[in-house]
C-alpha cells in the first residue's frame, strides 16, 4: 500500500509480532487502525524460537489457524519443550507436563516468514500497512479539537514526509524503540552488556543420541559452556535440517578470538567439545550476524497518547526465549486498556497495562538472574528432583509468567532460593556418600 492516511483512531508503529497482534486485536472491536512499517517484508529478525504461551495470543488474535496453515511451507518447527546440556549433564523440560493451563506446544520459526505470515493476516482481517513508512517525529501535545491526540510525522523510503493524526499511538518498533529515543525514555537495563552472535546453518545431524544425550529436533537446546558458565548456545531446529545456531557472553569473551564474525563462531564452537562433537558434518554456510547491547529498559512504559509494546519497552535477555511471548502479551493487555479508553470509559495504564506486563517480565527477569549467576543451573542439572516443581518451571519456560498460581511466578527469588539450596545440599550428600 503507497497511499497513506491521515487520521486513524490507532496507528501502531511496527509490523512485528507486537504490532501484529495488537492491530489485530483493535481491528477486531471496529477502530480505523494503520500500521507503519519502516522495512518491507519479509525481513531478517533474530527471535526464532517461540514459547507455548504465544499460541494463546495468536489465538486471541485471530491469528493462530494462519501459523498452522503456514507451517509446513515455511518449516516452522513443532517444539514441545527445552533442553540443557552441560558437559555430561543433560536436563530437559517438557512443556505439556506443566503446572499452568493452556497450549503447551508451539513452533521454531525463521522469523522472516513469521512476521510475514501474521502481516498478511492482518492486512487480510483489513489493517492496511503501511510499508517503508517511518515514524520520524511526534509531536504529543498537537491534539486537533475534536480529535485530540498525537500528531505524527512519517517519512517514506522514497522520500516524502506527511503527518498523520491518530488518538493513540502503539510503539511496537522493536530494537528501533523510536518512541523511547524521540521521548527520552530510554534507561540502562540492569544486564551486563552481553553480545550475541549467530548464523544458519545446514545442520546435517542425523544422530538421536550423542554420548547418551538424546537429540530432539522438537526442542531448543541450550548448551552451557563447560569452562564457563555465563557463556551458552543455542541451537534451534527447523523442520527441513537447517538451525539457528548462536552463543551469548559478556562482551568481553570474544576479545580473544578472530576478528572475523565467522571465524569467530567457529572458534568459539570448537572451544565446547559437546557441540563440536553434535555439529561435526554442519555445513555453515550462512554469513554470521553479531548483536550486542541489546538489553534495554524505559522510564515510562505509558503516558498520554501512547504505550510502548515488545522490545520497544524493555528487553531482558535471549535465555529464555521469552521476547515473542512478552511481545505479544504487552500487545494483548495494551490492546484491552485501549479499547476500554476509546468506549469513553477511565482507564488507569499504570495499574492496567504496565504493572501486570511487568510482573511476568519480573518474573522471567528472577530466573535470567538465577540463570547467570549458576541457580538455575544447579536447580535443573540436579539429579534429584521433584515432578511438581519440575512441572512448575516448566510452566514458566513455556512462557506462563503471569499465572500467579504458580508458587514460582507468585513467590520466585525466595522459591528459586530455597530449591536451589536443597539442589546444593543434595549434592554436596551424594559426593560425601561415595
Ligand atoms: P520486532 O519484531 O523487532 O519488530 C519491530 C518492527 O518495527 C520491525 O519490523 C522494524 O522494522 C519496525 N520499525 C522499527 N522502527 C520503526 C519506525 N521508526 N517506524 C516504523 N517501523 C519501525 N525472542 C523469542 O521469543 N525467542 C527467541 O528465541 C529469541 N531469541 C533472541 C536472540 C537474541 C540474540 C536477541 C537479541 C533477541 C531474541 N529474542 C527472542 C527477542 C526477540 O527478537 C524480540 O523480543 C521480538 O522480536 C520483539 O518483537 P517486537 O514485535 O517487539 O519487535
Amino acid at each position: 500500500m503507497t497511499a497513506h492516511q491521515t487520521h486513524t483512531d490507532i496507528t501502531v508503529i511496527g509490523a512485528g509480532p507486537a504490532g501484529t497482534v495488537a492491530a489485530a486485536l483493535l481491528q477486531a472491536k471496529g477502530y480505523r487502525v494503520a500500521i507503519l512499517e519502516r522495512q518491507h517484508f519479509p525481513r531478517f529478525s533474530i527471535g526464532e524460537s517461540l514459547l507455548p504461551q504465544c499460541m494463546e495470543f495468536l489465538q486471541e488474535a485471530n491469528l493462530l489457524e494462519a501459523v498452522h496453515q503456514a507451517a509446513a511451507e515455511h518449516h516452522f518447527q513443532f517444539k514441545n519443550g527445552a533442553a540443557f546440556v552441560h558437559g555430561e549433564r543433560y536436563s530437559d523440560f517438557d512443556f505439556r507436563q506443566k503446572f499452568s493451563a493452556g497450549h503447551g506446544t508451539t513452533y521454531q520459526v525463521q522469523r522472516a516468514p513469521f512476521d510475514h505470515v501474521l502481516a498478511q493476516a492482518v492486512e487480510q482481517q483489513g489493517v492496511p500497512i503501511y510499508w517503508g513508512h517511518s515514524l520520524t517525529h511526534i509531536d504529543l501535545n498537537s491534539g486537533e479539537l475534536n480529535t485530540g491526540g498525537p500528531r505524527l510525522t512519517v517519512t517514506t523510503d522514497t522520500g516524502q514526509t506527511y503527518t498523520q493524526q491518530t488518538q493513540f499511538v502503539l510503539d511496537a518498533s522493536g530494537f528501533g524503540r523510536v518512541l523511547p529515543r524521540l521521548l527520552g525514555l530510554d534507561r540502562p537495563s540492569r544486564f551486563p552488556v552481553r553480545t550475541s552472535l549467530f548464523t544458519h546453518i545446514e545442520d546435517n545431524i542425523e544422530d538421536n543420541g550423542l554420548n547418551g544425550q538424546p537429540f530432539d529436533r522438537d526442542k531448543i537446546r541450550i548448551t552451557v559452556h563447560h569452562q564457563h558458565r555465563d557463556v551458552w548456545f543455542w541451537l534451534i531446529p527447523f523442520a527441513h535440517g537447517r538451525s539457528s545456531l548462536g552463543v551469548v557472553a559478556r562482551s568481553d569473551f570474544f576479545d580473544g578470538f578472530s576478528a572475523d564474525a565467522d571465524e569467530r563462531l567457529q572458534q568459539i564452537i570448537q572451544s565446547e567439545p559437546t557441540l563440536t562433537r553434535l555439529l561435526a558434518s554442519a555445513q555453515f554456510d550462512t554469513p554470521a550476524r553479531e548483536l550486542s547491547g541489546y538489553a534495554s529498559d524505559v522510564s515510562q512504559l505509558c503516558g498520554e497518547g501512547f504505550a510502548l509494546l515488545g522490545n520497544a519497552g524493555e528487553f531482558l535477555d535471549p535465555v529464555f526465549s521469552s521476547g515473542v511471548t512478552i511481545a505479544m502479551k504487552s500487545a494483548s493487555l495494551a490492546a484491552a486498556a485501549l479499547n476500554r479508553q476509546l468506549q469513553g470509559e477511565k482507564v488507569d495504564w499504570q495499574a492496567e497495562y504496565a504493572m501486570p506486563l511487568r510482573a511476568g517480565v519480573d518474573t522471567f527477569r528472577t530466573f535470567v538472574e538465577a540463570w547467570y549467576d549458576g541457580r538455575f543451573q544447579d536447580i535443573i542439572f540436579s539429579p534429584q528432583q521433584s515432578v511438581e516443581v519440575r512441572a512448575m518451571i516448566s510452566s514458566i519456560l513455556a512462557g506462563y509468567a503471569w499465572d500467579t498460581a504458580n508458587p514460582y511466578v507468585k513467590d520466585s527469588e525466595r522459591r528459586i532460593n530455597t530449591l536451589v539450596e536443597l539442589c546444593r545440599l543434595q549434592l554436596a550428600d551424594a559426593a560425601a556418600s561415595k
